[in-house]
């Protein structure tokens, strides 16, 4: 494909000896600041040093740029998430009076899926060098490089073996504590996604959230896919904004605007039929994108195409985040508006007296917007001792008007309260949501109530470890009851902008909340008496006004 399509960048690569020359020179330094991957030709990726000096050398040359540490890694590395503005804003307090839109893009969470990183250092770079459209004009940049610098530490060129180069090897998928950090969204035990919620999702509050991977999945030629937050529970204004308005531009853009195809992110779900339908990822918030979704933000997954040349898929990130800045900055308005009327929504749903039901099981459905997969004929293949497998034949077929079932359709669903009661006094459940940033209150005077009680029937736990977890599952009875509820019992209201978030953690049968993730094991099987547990979190099923303080960090 003609590189220059490609942008600037790409035309911009220099040899490394010059480079060394030109990094000596104060003067030049403007013109050669590289990244490692364009250093060397694309056979190799920045190391985490590599990166920190990058973004110095960035921020030494332009007053656009400023740079805080949202993190730091459990080995101690500080993730740096590096400020782009004109002029820079210095916290966001400088932007409460401010039209521009935050916007928010992170890479390398999976240390081996590292073009994200290369493209997001040279999107830096050539924004701040006017090389790209004024997005400073309407936008405030948020970037961080480098989500998982102690997978990205243990580069090697035996991780990944499958994918296309870098030559020089890649990082690993896990961050320092064996934890995969997509798939942290609700726990939250990582120092890296603690700090993405706290230091950029709560403190800088971005409107567009993008996390950058690579997948390893079916065989076509996009070189880039990418999907959007799809938990059901979250406002479906935003879902139906992406599905039916940004998916169909997206798609076009890239294609018209930047020469490359994209399609949705997915797999096959029938390698032998794949006209069937193209799948996402699960609607689970664990995954970060799901998550960003239910708090009412634009969320976007991106995974590059690992069968194509390392280059290829650097620029096919850089494109891709190019693309949706010119969609944010044409659109700003009317995305702030979105998410706006989201927070409201979901707001006035906590406070009404049929706030509707919330899902527990679901079932993928395709959407309306039909896809086209550049694919090919596939073929299958028996290797002694294996199962048989579908591999691409040379053979290249389009496949048209392929189902995408990202509409995860609740089967099965319990109801949406107006708050919960919380019986348990243990810290680290009201901790963790605070984390998240959740209201949490304290009854002042004792209450009763009419609520909803779950009694567990069955706990069981998961037969397998799942980041460090035996999840927990229950069955149970939900009934109707009075009860009296003590002064300090702690309320949470669904009427509030993370009231889907608050929902999700603390239903007991959603598939990714606090029980699911062993809050309240110690709760949930009678131990002490021949009676059904009931879980300590009371379902209040009306408005009703109490005399509450609001609990502090
Ligand atoms: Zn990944």
């Amino acid at each position: 494909m003609d590189s220059s399509r490609f942008g600037l960048s790409a035309a911009r690569v220099v040899p490394l000896a010059a480079l060394a020359l030109f990094l000596a020179a104060p003067i030049q330094a403007q013109e050669t600041l590289l990244t490692v991957a364009e250093a060397s030709d694309f056979t190799k990726t920045s190391l985490h040093e590599d990166v920190l000096e990058f973004v110095a050398k960035l921020q030494g040359s332009s007053p656009l740029v400023r740079v805080e540490t949202m993190a730091t890694s459990a080995e101690g590395r500080p993730l740096p998430l590096v400020i782009l503005g004109d002029p820079a804003p210095t916290s966001p307090a400088d932007l409460r009076y401010d039209d521009r839109a935050v916007v928010y893009i992170q890479a390398n969470i999976h240390a081996g899926e590292v073009e994200g990183k290369e493209a997001a250092l040279m999107l830096a770079r050539d924004i701040v060098r006017g090389l790209t459209a004024d997005y400073l004009e309407d936008l405030v940049i948020l970037l961080c490089p480098n989500f998982n610098p102690d997978g990205n530490e243990k580069i090697s060129t035996r991780n990944r073996t499958n994918q296309v180069g870098p030559d020089g090897g890649v990082g690993i998928r896990y961050n320092g504590q064996n934890l995969d950090l997509n798939r942290d969204g609700m726990k939250l035990e990582s120092p890296e996604a603690a700090g993405l919620v706290e230091n950029v999702l709560r403190r800088w509050d971005p409107v567009f959230f993008l996390d950058s991977h690579t997948h390893n999945g079916s065989y076509h030629q996009e070189p880039v896919t990418w999907t959007w937050g799809l938990n059901s529970n979250g406002d479906p204004g935003i879902f139906s904004y992406m599905a039916d308005v940004v998916l169909p531009d997206i798609t076009r853009r890239t294609r018209e605007d930047y020469g490359f195809l994209t399609i949705p992110h997915g797999d096959f779900i029938d390698v032998n039929d794949p006209g069937a339908g193209w799948i996402p990822l699960g609607p689970q918030p664990r995954y970060l994108s799901n998550y960003v979704g239910l708090r009412n933000r634009l969320s976007i997954l991106n995974e590059q195409y690992p069968y194509v040349d390392f280059r290829e898929r650097v620029f096919g990130a850089y494109n891709l985040f190019r693309t949706f800045l010119d969609y944010l900055q044409e659109n700003k308005e009317e995305v702030v508006a979105l998410v706006r009327d989201a927070d409201r929504r979901t707001v006035e749903r906590g406070a009404s007296a049929d706030p509707g039901e919330f899902a527990v099981e679901f079932d993928p459905r395709p959407i309306d917007f039909h896809i086209t997969i550049e694919g090919y004929e596939m073929e299958i293949v028996q290797e002694e001792g294996r199962r048989p497998r579908a591999r691409p034949t040379e053979t290249l077929r389009t496949y048209d008007d392929v189902p995408y079932l990202a509409d995860w359709t609740p089967i099965r669903t319990v109801t949406w309260p107006n708050g919960y009661l919380i019986t348990a006094q243990d810290r680290d459940v009201v901790d963790k949501l605070l984390q998240h940033g959740i209201a949490v209150e304290r009854l002042m005077e004792p209450v009763n109530l009419t609520v909803e009680q779950f009694s567990v029937s069955e706990a069981t736990g998961s037969p397998r470890l799942n980041q460090g977890h035996y999840n927990t599952s229950v069955t149970g009875e939900y009934s109707d009851i009075e009860k009296e509820f003590a002064e300090g019992t702690y309320f949470v209201t669904t009427a509030q902008p993370l009231g889907a978030v608050a929902v999700s953690l603390l239903e007991p049968e959603s598939d990714d909340g606090m029980v699911y993730w062993n809050f309240f094991d110690r709760y949930l099987a009678a131990q002490w008496s021949a009676a059904a547990q009931v879980y300590p979190v009371y379902k209040l099923k009306s408005p009703v006004n109490l005399l509450t303080e609001i609990v502090g960090k």
